[in-house]
């Protein structure tokens, strides 16, 4: 498969989408298929961030370089958010540039995923859509998560509140994981992750709003929609395997500690094709690039879960004083993410424990972080507020609110 084509790609997702753009525009018949019937429609309307400090490159500046259009799709820079601890002191975390940008996923014209499906047309890929193709039959391997490591649920609504953002490290209300609340021109979305997989996982989003209307009583919430999905994290022992390249979640490269995974779909999407544009060689480039941030993540996601709030809230302690120190809170956070010798030391002792071999990977040999079963501390019962946001949430549902995921530890099947 050298340069020449055609090349077909399954899965037209943020990875897919970037290779394929990358391909075509240098002159290579490159054709996508989607099991859905459009780009982003996975998602939506959710809102997600685009991180900004894992290295010190901006993200947009990458995606410059490697040839993308970054005004093709709406992004909102922010440079704080509220920190909620887990004993609901809530603290500004700041830094002087970009600290991340959120973007809309789904199917509106300003989401990421039109915006990289307009380059991708605009590049002349030819996409595919509602069309089921083998792996066999393809090139590039980016059709997203396939089991279940974790999952994520969240509510859409209408707000008079302005511009905001809020992310929390709860353990009750986001088991092993966290919460947030995102509020861009008028529309918010209050989100937890469950990173235990629990039973009637409503109870925990109805609590986690229950939660951000008692701290910020201005929100005016209109519910619209519910939103979801799930996270799927795996190590590889090959990313190239029989002329494929497994891109994105696909190939596990996903942020194992919490989920920030946007960054490096693109950036596997566009190795792959430099790889067959004869450019490098993908296996060594995401084991360079790629592949330390993800050892890192497995090792910071052993360590999240054997704590809870006790030591949750010591890390809010420590970014604050670091802050205090810097001057600038990206910088805690940026070390967590990245590299250092004793994650690495971490990783090589506990990923041959915490992994699961999946039997149905091709003799790629993937190994899968495992849904975590719930702990006892998940059994609690609903306060009176959050049952009220249930109820409000059901009225919403009868006068047809969607919701976009169907049962508790999976989004409709692909
Ligand atoms: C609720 C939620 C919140 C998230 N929040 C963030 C965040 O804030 N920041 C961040 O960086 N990341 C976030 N992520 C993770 C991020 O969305 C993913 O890591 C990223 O989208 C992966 O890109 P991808 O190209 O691998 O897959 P996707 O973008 O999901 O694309 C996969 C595509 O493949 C298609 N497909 C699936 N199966 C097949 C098949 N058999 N044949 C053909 N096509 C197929 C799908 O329809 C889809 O279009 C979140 C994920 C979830 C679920």
């Amino acid at each position: 498969m050298a340069a020449g084509g055609p090349i077909h790609i399954m899965g037209a997702g943020l990875s897919g989408l970037a290779a394929a753009t990358t391909l075509a525009k240098a002159g290579i018949e490159v054709h996508v298929h989607d099991i859905r019937a459009d780009s982003g429609q996975r998602f939506d309307g959710d809102f997600q961030a685009l991180e900004n400090w894992s290295t010190d490159v901006d993200f947009f500046d990458q995606l410059n370089e490697w040839g993308f259009d970054t005004s093709k799709f709406k992004a909102t820079a922010f440079s704080k958010i509220d920190l909620a601890h887990p004993d609901d002191k809530v603290t500004e975390v700041y830094t002087n540039g970009v600290a991340y940008r959120i973007v809309e996923r789904g199917t509106a014209p300003h989401t990421i995923d039109q915006g990289f499906k307009q380059m991708a047309l605009e590049a002349g890929v030819n996409l595919h859509y509602k069309d089921r193709v083998k792996e066999e039959d393809c090139h590039i391997i980016a059709c997203g998560p396939k089991g279940t490591s974790a999952v994520a649920y969240g509510e859409i609504f209408n707000t008079s509140h302005p511009n905001h953002t809020a992310f929390q490290l709860n353990d009750k209300l986001a088991p092993g994981s966290y919460s947030y609340l995102i509020i861009i021109d008028g529309v918010g979305l209050i989100c937890t992750c469950l990173w235990r997989k629990q039973k009637g996982s409503e109870r925990f989003l109805n609590e986690t709003i229950a939660w951000y209307e008692n701290q910020y009583p201005e929100l005016d919430r209109q519910p619209i929609k519910r939103v979801g999905g799930k996270g799927d994290f795996t190590i590889n022992q090959r990313y190239k395997q029989n002329g494929r390249y497994y891109v994105g979640e696909s190939g596990g490269l996903q942020d194992f500690m919490w989920g920030f995974g946007m960054r490096m779909a693109v950036w596997s999407g566009y190795l792959a094709a430099q790889d067959i544009l004869g450019n490098c060689d993908y296996e060594v480039e995401v084991r360079k690039q790629l592949l330390p941030y993800v050892r890192t993540s497995v090792a910071n996601r052993f360590l999240m879960n054997r704590v809870g709030d006790r030591i949750f809230k010591r890390m809010c302690k420590n970014w604050m004083k670091d802050q205090a120190k810097r001057d600038d809170g990206l910088v805690w956070v940026g070390k967590l993410f990245r590299p250092t010798w004793w994650k690495s030391l971490i990783y090589i002792l506990v990923n041959p424990f915490v992994l699961k071999k999946d039997p149905k990977s091709f003799g790629r040999g993937v190994r899968r972080l495992p849904f975590r079963k719930a702990l006892k501390r998940d059994q609690w019962d609903q306060s009176s507020e959050a049952v009220i946001v249930g109820e409000k949430w059901k009225a919403v549902r009868k006068s047809g609110g969607k919701t976009s995921f169907s049962k508790d530890e999976e989004t409709p099947a692909d």
